[in-house]
């Protein structure tokens, strides 16, 4: 994609999350696939070492630049290795803070979120509705962990979840109640990033457990990446000639139907109320919003009466000038 925004700090351009023409250094927050497009073509990757690991069991060699960039990177609490951006221009005397994917909530396989104060702040908008709400995650985990020990005394439980992310996460859940999953190969390649960046997750799958035919044996949990997990279970219980209970593990949940025996809105993202929590602890002077709903997620935070605009060239210049204007005036005050 060609022209989105970049962030100019001094000689730098910095593409966040894309690859844009004429970058100096292309940031990439997390590994999930909507965010690395920089991965494969640039020279100048900003990430963290995580996020490369990650790139790589998705058969993706990047490696990282180093000493380009007076920047920090802050962990963002969505996945492992996710990051927020801070770059401060010493020059206009402004900060900004980029969020990337984040979440407020502890997950049990990413690092928490550490905020910071920003004049400017670009803003994830993948939640821009103030009706959209994920509950509090300890009790959707706590209905996951009752579900499926009640579903276990009549057969076998199947959850569709995301390969990176999600899927570590419910693995870590499952091990809270003492149940081993069996994974795909797909989640078993990224769950050994995890493993090998001291998450502690306990799983097997056909590529690499040897008490696998064991657990198969009895009522076990799988945890696929497939969408239509309906079928799958069809599938299975053919082979297997044991019940099937299925479940969607997503963000989605809280506003969409699936035609599962349940749903659990475990969520990796802030919701419309924890990004507004988010914005109070950054407390920016400007906030950017970025990403396919910036227009209504801008719009939605000024009805909260936040001085927020989609983040464009244009309106990041324009709060550039404004906060380095406000810097300036700041000073005036003192001296005078
Ligand atoms: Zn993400």
């Amino acid at each position: 994609m060609n022209g989105e925004p970049m962030l100019h700090v001094g000689d730098h351009k910095i593409s966040l999350d894309r690859k844009e023409s004429g970058s100096t250094v292309d940031f990439i927050s997390h590994a999930h696939t909507d965010h690395i497009s920089a991965a494969k073509r640039s020279n100048s990757i900003l990430a963290s070492a995580q996020t490369i690991d990650l790139l790589g069991a998705l058969g993706i060699n990047a490696s990282l630049s180093s000493g380009f960039l007076n920047a920090e990177l802050m962990p963002a609490g969505h996945i492992l290795g996710s990051r927020q951006l801070y770059v401060n221009d010493e020059d206009k005397g402004t900060s900004y803070l980029y969020s990337g994917d984040f979440q407020m909530q502890e997950s049990a396989a990413a690092e928490s979120i550490k905020t910071r104060n920003a004049d400017v702040l670009i803003i994830d908008s993948t939640y821009p509705n103030p009706g959209i709400n994920f509950g509090i995650k300890d009790d959707i985990i706590s209905d996951v962990q009752s579900w499926v020990a009640s579903a276990l005394n009549t057969g076998c439980v199947l959850f569709s979840a995301y390969a990176m992310g999600k899927a570590q996460e419910l693995i870590a859940v499952m091990n809270e109640i003492g149940i081993m999953p069996v994974v795909t190969k797909k989640i078993s390649t990224i769950s050994s990033v995890y493993r090998k960046n001291g998450i502690s997750l306990r799983y097997v799958s056909a590529y690499d457990g040897s008490d696998y035919e064991d657990i198969l044996n009895g009522d076990f949990v799988g945890i696929s990446e497939q969408r239509d997990i309906n079928e799958l279970a069809y599938r299975l219980q053919t082979v297997h000639k044991k019940k099937f209970h299925t479940a969607v593990v997503t963000g989605f949940a809280s506003f969409m139907h699936f035609d599962t025996d349940a749903q659990f809105n475990l969520s990796d993202h802030a919701d419309f109320a924890q990004s507004v929590d988010y914005i109070n602890e950054v407390s920016p002077k400007q906030i950017l919003t970025y990403g396919h709903n910036a227009e209504r997620f801008a719009a939605n935070l000024s009805k909260f009466g936040y001085n927020a605009t989609p983040f464009s060239q244009q309106s990041f210049m324009f709060a550039k000038q404004i906060t380095a204007m406000g810097q300036k005036q700041k000073t005036k005050e003192y001296i005078y």
